[in-house]
């Protein structure tokens, strides 16, 4: 797959760390000949980010700060990707929080804040960054996020965060149509449960990740190397017919019933 992606800019948000799904993005996107952009939030990830990038001898194109509840954040990070790029082919959106106490025991119980807080952060950002990111591309492009199952089943403990999902997904398809007359693709990597910083904070977690293993067709779990390959062909121009899609990596997992 090298080449697939050279000359192309990709900007990717939400490297926490060496286990984040948007790592495993990297190294797929990289190993095409992608250049390379990152944003991250808090100090913490862009410390561990410069560090799994030394390690792993990849060049980024630019870091920059980007906190996805501040639109003057989101404004100033593609204002600087932008004098220093200027055109950008890829975006990935890898980023989502919710409250870990909305994220156990009864969807009922979601608070007012936390309910708006997990669509803020999880959902929102995608429609806030696809604005900034289209100014960008000008020879057209691919937005790619990342949701799971819980957007359309209940899965248990899920609870504010399926719904925000489910608004993500919505989104992916609401922003594919607008930006698709500019050339510009949006689509969905559904992945299967990954132990992440972020995954840690739903409780239930080793439940989910054995029942995959146990009950998906191809039995095995899913790692961050198949959501990053799933990604890059979503990315490069071997998907160019497919926009507003919810791709399920996920061993098969949501086909059973
Ligand atoms: P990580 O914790 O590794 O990544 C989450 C990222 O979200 C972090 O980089 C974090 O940045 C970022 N983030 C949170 N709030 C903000 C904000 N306000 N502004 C900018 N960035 C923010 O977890 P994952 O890799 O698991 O999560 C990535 C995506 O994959 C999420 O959308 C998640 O829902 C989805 N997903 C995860 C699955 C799993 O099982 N792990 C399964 C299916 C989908 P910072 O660290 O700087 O705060």
């Amino acid at each position: 797959m090298s080449g697939l992606l050279q000359g192309k800019n990709v900007v990717v948000m939400g490297v926490a760390n060496e286990r984040s799904i948007a790592w495993g993005i990297t190294k797929s996107l990289h190993n095409a000949g992608a250049n390379l952009i990152f944003t991250n939030r808090q100090e913490r990830s862009y410390k561990k980010l410069v560090k799994l990038l030394e390690k792993h001898e990849i060049n980024p194109k630019q870091i920059v700060s980007c906190d996805v509840a501040d639109d003057e954040s989101i404004r100033e990070a593609f204002e600087e990707i932008k004098n220093e790029v200027g055109v950008i082919h890829g975006l990935i959106h890898s980023v989502a929080f919710a409250k870990r106490e909305e994220l156990q025991g009864e969807f009922a119980n979601t608070s007012r804040d936390g309910f708006l807080l997990a669509q803020e952060i999880s959902a929102y950002s995608l429609v806030a960054v696809t604005k900034a990111a289209k100014e960008l591309m000008t020879e057209g492009g691919s937005i790619v996020t990342q949701t799971y199952l819980g957007s359309e089943r209940v899965i248990p403990n899920y609870n504010v965060m399926g719904v925000a999902k489910a608004s993500l997904e919505a989104s992916v398809r609401y922003l594919a149509e607008d930006v698709g007359k500019y050339g510009i693709r949006v689509n969905a990597v559904s992945a299967g449960p990954i132990r992440t910083l972020s995954a840690k904070g739903v409780s239930g977690f080793n439940e989910k990740a054995s029942l995959i293993e146990e009950k998906a067709p191809l039995r095995r779990g899913i790692d961050q190397d198949q959501v990053g390959d799933a990604t890059l062909f979503f990315i490069s121009e071997l998907s160019r017919g497919i926009t507003g899609e919810v791709l399920h990596v996920d061993s098969g997992f949501h086909i059973i019933g």
